[in-house]
């Protein structure tokens, strides 16, 4: 069920299936040099689609932008800071739950340390100014299981390397160009780096060439059940279970 393909009159016979929806998150940001800047949210809302297929579940539209901080400098990244995230999500999260939603999966392809943080703000102020919601706030690892790290080959991989490679090249394969060698950020830890750039020169965090169309077909088909999984079982909550302390 996704909210912007479905008429009004759809949306509302929809309520009596379910009270949930995932939110697709992301951002728009420097994926190396053989990825697309729009990588995170265009991962995140394929397998939120495909996990609609499977459950009984909304899906919003997509919040394209999200809080970049090591990847700022970078040509073409566009982000937003972190309270335009926490009132863009509130707004949209209140609309909905004016119209039945009670239940809010907050799924960002995108993991930045501040970005999440931004999503538990706006879930924590909803959560607290609305009783009767249940939220859940999550990125791709949250959807990780054993089948999926064993796929994976390459030691801390986490951007542009061989995990997103992966989906993308399984998802839209004209979009990935030449893969580049494996790289890792040297940021000056534990400062804070003014010019990343000069830490990280390729953009890439992890190893592009252990990537590979198969293993990103399989990873894709185990997010999405990991995602539906997620939102059946709040289907099924029958009251405010809400978890803090993540
Ligand atoms: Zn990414």
């Amino acid at each position: 069920m996704i909210i912007e393909e479905m008429t009004t009159h759809e949306f509302s016979k929809g309520l009596k299936k379910t009270k949930t929806v995932i939110v697709p998150l992301g951002a728009i940001e420097q994926h190396g040099p053989h990825l697309p800047m729009h990588t995170d949210i265009f991962h995140a809302c394929e397998i939120a689609r495909r996990a609609s297929r499977m459950a009984p579940v909304f899906v919003a539209p997509p919040i394209n932008f999200g809080v970049c901080r090591s990847t700022a400098d970078f040509p073409g990244t566009i982000g937003i800071r972190s309270d335009t995230l926490v009132s863009l999500l509130i707004d949209v999260a209140e609309s909905l739950y004016r119209h039945g939603i009670r239940r809010f999966i907050f799924y960002s392809g995108h993991a930045g340390a501040n970005h999440m943080a931004a999503l538990l703000c706006a879930a924590d102020e909803l959560m607290r100014a609305y009783e009767d919601t249940d939220f859940a706030v999550i990125n791709d690892l949250d959807l990780f299981d054993a089948e999926l790290f064993k796929l994976l080959e390459a030691d801390n991989d986490s951007h542009a390397g061989e995990f997103e490679t992966s989906l993308i090249m399984a998802l839209a394969p004209d979009l990935v160009g030449k893969l580049p060698p494996a790289d890792r950020p040297a940021f000056p830890r534990p400062f804070l780096a003014r010019d990343t750039r000069a830490y990280w020169k390729s953009g890439v965090w992890g190893d592009p060439g252990k990537a590979s169309r198969v293993k990103g077909e399989r990873m894709i088909a185990i997010l999405s059940q990991n995602l539906a999984k997620m939102a059946e079982s709040m289907n099924n909550q029958k009251k405010n279970t809400s978890r803090r302390g993540k």
